[in-house]
């Protein structure tokens, strides 16, 4: 479970999230929706920690990591990197560009992180990787490289890269955003067969249709604050929250 509490995010003196507070049950699918430059990044990129909040507490599983502010202030704790290393550990992510290795297969892909860095024997790499590919419907794509697989297909071993590293959530910034239409259906489906295992996910995406239907929570944020957020039912039924219904009419 992921909570976040009250989490300014500034660059400069720009400040992009305005205080965020928002829970991740575990098991859960929560969709985040919200117009181009509202803070949906930069929302992931602070629960992967690969971007620290200005203030404000991120909570993973519990542990009590994050940039807390006991005094209320704007002071912050700074984590060590080995607490970064261990949070980060826990939380997969996938881009909207693949980015895959060229030069590598499929399967040295997904495997690539489990040799290197947790020092797995090849071997049980290849069994692991094997698997994952399967899980995404690629198991007789493993040799392949990047170029001669779809842009569906590449995004799918991307996913099938997070899976390796079995981690206890994984974050996704709009997964289908570059593919073609045809190819969109083959990934979200991948992503509902996720969802409907029970893994904790969190995805970015302008598909509202699979959002309404997949997602148990809908989090809809507008100029770095989250305005909605509550079960699919409550937030695209009638009356609509006006920020809602023009963001609905762009991308629907
Ligand atoms: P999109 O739908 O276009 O992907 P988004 O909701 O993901 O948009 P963010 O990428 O989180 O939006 O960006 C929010 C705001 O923060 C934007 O105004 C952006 O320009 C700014 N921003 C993001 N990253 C940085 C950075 N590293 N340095 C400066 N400004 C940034
Ligand atoms: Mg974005």
């Amino acid at each position: 479970a992921v909570r976040i509490r009250d989490v300014h995010k500034s660059f400069g003196s720009t400040e992009v999230l305005k205080g965020i507070d928002l829970s991740v049950p575990k098991g859960s699918t929560t969709c985040l929706l919200g117009p181009s430059g509202s803070g949906k990044s930069t929302l992931l990129r602070c629960i992967a920690f690969l971007e620290e909040t200005t203030s404000g507490l991120i909570e993973i599983d519990g542990d009590p990591l994050g940039f807390a502010d006991p005094g209320g202030g704007r002071s912050r704790t700074r984590l060590s990197a080995g607490d970064i290393r261990r949070v980060r550990a826990k939380i997969g992510m996938v881009f909207q560009q693949f980015n895959l290795w060229p030069h590598m297969t499929a399967l040295g892909n997904v495997t690539e992180a489990l040799v290197t860095v947790q020092g797995m024997k090849r071997q049980a790499a290849n069994e692991i990787g094997n698997q994952q590919l399967a899980r995404v419907g690629l198991s007789d794509r493993g040799h392949h490289y990047p170029s001669e697989l779809s842009g569906g297909q590449q995004q799918r071993v991307a996913i099938a890269r997070a899976l390796a590293l079995s981690p206890d959530i994984l974050l996704f910034d709009e997964p289908t955003a570059s593919l073609d239409p045809e190819l969109t259906g083959e990934v979200l489906n991948v992503m509902r067969e996720l969802a409907e295992t029970g893994m904790t996910l969190v995805i970015v995406t302008h598909e509202i249709g699979f959002a309404a239907s997949v997602g148990q929570k809908i989090a809809f944020l507008d100029h770095g604050k989250l305005l909605l957020d509550g079960p699919p039912a409550e937030i695209f039924g009638t009356p609509r929250h006006p920020r809602l219904e023009q963001f609905l009419e762009t991308y629907l």
